[in-house]
């Protein structure tokens, strides 16, 4: 009898209880987005993440970003220090607000583990970390030295990965082979993400007593049939033009307001649009557009405000040599290695408009995150560790060890 099955399967088990418990003690850390106010919210969790990076061998500090809010970068040196693979996660949350799960319990539950954070995006960063710990710990030096930054604001305007790209951890590498950001994907690869453009649309009027609304402009009124023309007018086109990996772009009214009280005539209505856009599409000549069509129909009655966020698209090269090796490694470890598409935005698209290429990857599933039960499969947060060492380790990745599977599995299959 061969000892081998054994030793093999008490590695995973221990690789699980591992990654488990590092996922447990995130979630356990508060770290909601703060939005905009001055609250170190994700800086309690950047600490532990740098105690427990060094505390297992790895060099961690903490970069201030605003506010007193902190990115925390982690390194493996490689056998060439001068190139890097970035491992890219973020450490705010969504709001925790109507959860029907504790959101800092960490509660184990079916082989899933529920909190905020669990898959979007602790679980991603919990499974980066321990790859990170088992080649350190295993003496096994990567091709390239592996820089991971968990950054702060990702899910509201992306200052922390803004700051890491002006850092001197970046800068001072002589070029970033590639990045990986950690966002739940069932462990498939996200070459193509639609970017967005999000901007109010306002009518206003006198305003007056709700007895005498005679020849007075509703701002409501307007605002409903502005409603109505992009609703029938303008959504039914967008479906016109599709991306191959991401499809049509999409706009949604996705918030109203006006009015003061029960028995005035308002004197003001807003709107706010989320519009999607896809890879190519330049979000201000979207708005543009779309403020000339609205002017047209509606004159001086309404005003298409400026964007208040715009957000880039992503579309990574599937044939690039460490997108490619991203996909190789999945398939070598039995997973789907074809490159996908998805409709919601990541930080890739920033670490892409530098020219890194960059791919989104990590265990869990969207439609999990932001929920009121957020949770994460444990088995599938087990195999993500596995997968980053393969990719981290280049054995298929750059064909410097072993077999080289090369660019042979990426080609854009999943529409
Ligand atoms: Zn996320």
């Amino acid at each position: 009898m061969s000892p081998e099955p054994t030793l093999v399967s008490r590695t995973e088990e221990s690789v699980r209880v591992d990654v488990t418990s590092l996922l447990a003690q995130l979630v356990a850390i508060p770290s909601v987005n703060p939005r905009g106010q001055a609250i170190p919210a994700e800086t309690a969790v950047a600490t532990f993440v740098a105690d427990w990076s060094r505390r297992n061998g790895l060099d961690a500090w903490l970069e201030e970003v605003v506010d007193g809010r902190c990115n925390v970068i982690v390194t493996l040196p490689g056998r060439d220090q001068s190139r890097i693979v970035l491992l890219e996660s973020h450490l705010d949350t969504v709001e925790v607000e109507h959860m029907t799960v504790p959101p800092f319990e960490a509660r184990v539950d079916g082989g899933r583990l529920y909190g905020r954070g669990a898959c979007d995006a602790k679980g991603p960063l919990a499974a980066f970390l321990i790859a990170m710990r088992d080649l350190a710990r295993s003496g096994q030096v990567p091709p390239y030295s592996v820089v991971l930054a968990g950054v702060v604001d990702e899910e509201h305007e992306y200052r922390g990965v803004t700051g890491l790209l002006a850092s001197e951890s970046l800068s001072a590498a002589r070029e970033v082979v590639g990045a990986v950001v950690g966002e739940p994907t069932d462990l498939r690869m996200v070459v193509a993400h639609k970017g967005c453009m999000r901007c109010h649309i306002v009518a206003s009027g006198p305003g007056g007593h709700s007895s005498r609304p005679w020849g007075l402009v509703n701002p409501i009124e307007s605002i409903a049939e502005v409603v109505t023309h992009l609703a029938s007018d303008v959504v039914p086109h967008l479906g016109d033009q599709a991306h191959p990996l991401v499809g049509p772009p999409t706009l949604v009214t996705s918030m109203i307001s006006g009015g003061s009280g029960p028995n005035t005539v308002p004197n003001e209505c807003r709107i706010t649009l989320d519009r999607r856009t896809l890879p190519g599409e330049d979000p201000h000549n979207v708005w543009a557009e779309l403020r000339a069509g609205v002017e047209q129909k509606f004159g001086d009655r309404v005003v298409v405000e400026e964007p208040f966020l715009v957000d880039l698209a992503l579309d990574t090269d599937p044939a690039d040599t460490f997108v490619a090796s991203v996909g190789a490694a999945l398939s070598h470890v039995g997973r789907d290695g074809a490159p996908i598409g998805t409709g919601w935005g990541s930080d890739a698209s920033k670490l892409a408009a530098v020219g890194i290429p960059a791919v989104v990857l990590g265990p869990g599933s969207i439609t999990d995150a932001h929920k009121p039960d957020e949770s994460i499969d444990i088995d599938e947060l087990t195999a993500a560790v596995e997968i980053m060492r393969t990719v981290l380790m280049g054995r298929v990745t750059y064909g410097m060890e072993g077999r080289n599977l090369g660019g042979s599995d990426a080609s854009p299959t999943d529409r």
